[in-house]
């Protein structure tokens, strides 16, 4: 009877509302342990706050936070990781890097060695040869021609012990300047006939190397400098002060000064010269000369070169602020620049050693900033075409005794393709330059008869 009343009921609640019933209730049967079919009648009810959420949920959400956190954990130590290693490899990177560099320099440390005995060893060969020449009589025999055939032994006036280089070699000279041979002159003044291979002492080993100044006194004073000891500056750099001395000419391609100088004002680039145990030079930026005593240290005079164009108005060819160029002759100092009125001729003015006055000046009919460097030789200036092209040329001569000037083409190499400095030293008969980290020398012939 229970049941039949619950059938009947559930099919009235069916049919009088068939949706609701669908979204509300569910009748469910099945047998239970006893084998009796049991119906199990299920209606929806409206959300009840007293209704306990499912307890499932908190849990699902402390997962996802905690599961959240270890993969914020799991990024860290990754990138950790990724960094360690970057840090690592460039330490490895860094470490293999200096080994490299230090492999390098122990090469080059090696070679240099080899260099320096290779060398040292050619010098004790061309000492020995040079020795045994002074000992065979020279017989000199006069020639005709176009040409000059050049074969000399080692000059005696260039340091005990020193040699020059052997030379075989045929030279075309100007029509001009044809004097036969053995009548060339080896002690007194005369024209410049030609200038031989450069001879190499000594390559800087630094950057500031790049250009500079190297000379011997011509005619030393102190006692503390005599003729034998070399001189060199740097110049590349904004503050050019330091003065290197060296014993000798042997010291100085060894490398090993004996004494560095601290000159009182910076010095404008390569036209400084060594005169009577005195350097002389351009203050930086400035027309200013400057007498540096070497023996006192100290600066001994000190003035103004009249009109001079300075710090780039009037430099050589290759630029450098060469400006004013100081030069030494048989005759005395000399200073090679120009001024606005000369408008960027070659000036020359003989200056007194001593006070640095201006005893004379000369004007030329040449463009300072069409040469690449300027010389005196027994009071005439000669100029090189070109600092870079390795075969150029002496290219003119002005001689202040007359107050002439003319193109001349006396054969220069420029070897190392830079030439910054050319110097004469008339007790060494030689020229001193500077050619790209190169310190060279050259010896070179006059003529005895005047233009
Ligand atoms: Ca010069």
């Amino acid at each position: 009877m229970w049941l039949q009343a619950s059938v009947l009921c559930l099919s009235w609640l069916t049919l009088s509302n068939p949706t609701k019933a669908q979204d509300q209730a569910s009748l469910r049967h099945s047998n239970d342990p006893t084998g009796r079919c049991q119906y199990t009648f299920t209606v929806s009810s409206p959300e009840e706050s007293s209704c306990p959420r499912s307890s499932i949920e908190p849990e699902i959400d402390g997962v996802l936070a905690r599961l959240t956190l270890l993969e914020v954990l799991v990024s860290r130590l990754v990138a950790g990781a990724d960094g360690g290693t970057r840090t690592e490899d460039g330490l490895q990177e860094a470490y293999s890097h200096v080994t490299g560099e230090k492999t390098q320099l122990q090469q080059d440390r090696e070679r240099l060695n080899g260099q320096v005995e290779e060398l040292q060893r050619r010098l004790a060969e061309l000492s020995q040869e040079a020795e045994s020449l002074r000992q065979t009589p020279c017989q000199q025999t006069p020639t005709s021609g176009g040409a000059q055939r050049k074969n000399r032994p080692a000059s005696d006036d260039f340091g005990n012990g020193a040699y020059q280089e052997m030379k075989a070699e045929v030279t075309e000279v100007p029509a001009s300047h044809l004097i036969p041979e053995g009548n060339h002159n080896l002690t007194g003044c005369g024209e410049l006939l030609s200038v031989g291979d450069p001879v190499l002492h000594r390559k800087a080993d630094g950057i500031t190397g790049k250009y500079g100044v190297w000379l011997q006194d011509p005619k030393p004073q102190s006692p503390h400098y005599g003729n034998k000891t070399v001189w060199r500056i740097d110049a590349v750099g904004k503050d050019v002060r330091q003065l290197f001395a060296y014993e000798d000419m042997d010291q100085f391609t060894k490398g090993f000064p004996m004494k560095v100088l601290v000159l009182p004002e910076p010095v404008e680039s390569t036209g400084a010269t060594l005169y009577q145990g005195s350097l002389y030079y351009q203050r930086r930026r400035s027309r200013t000369l400057i007498r540096y005593n070497l023996a006192s240290e100290s600066v001994a005079s000190r003035l103004d070169l009249p009109h001079a164009g300075f710090h780039g108005q009037h430099p050589y060819s290759w630029g450098g602020y060469t400006d004013i160029d100081l030069a030494v002759d048989e005759q005395g100092l000399w200073a090679i620049y120009s001024t606005s009125k000369a408008r960027g001729v070659i000036v020359i003015s003989q200056l007194d050693p001593k006070s640095l006055e201006v005893k004379r000046s000369w004007e030329t009919n040449i463009r300072k900033n069409t040469v690449a460097n300027a010389f005196m030789v027994c009071g005439r200036l000669y100029t090189v075409a070109s600092y870079t092209a390795p075969n150029t040329t002496v290219n003119y001569v002005f001689d202040t005794a007359t107050g002439v000037g003319r193109a001349v083409s006396v054969p220069f190499k420029n070897k190392y393709r830079y030439n910054s400095m050319m110097d004469y030293n008339h007790a060494q008969r030689k020229l001193y330059s500077w050619d790209n980290f190169h310190m060279v020398t050259y010896d070179i012939r006059l003529g005895r008869a005047s233009s």
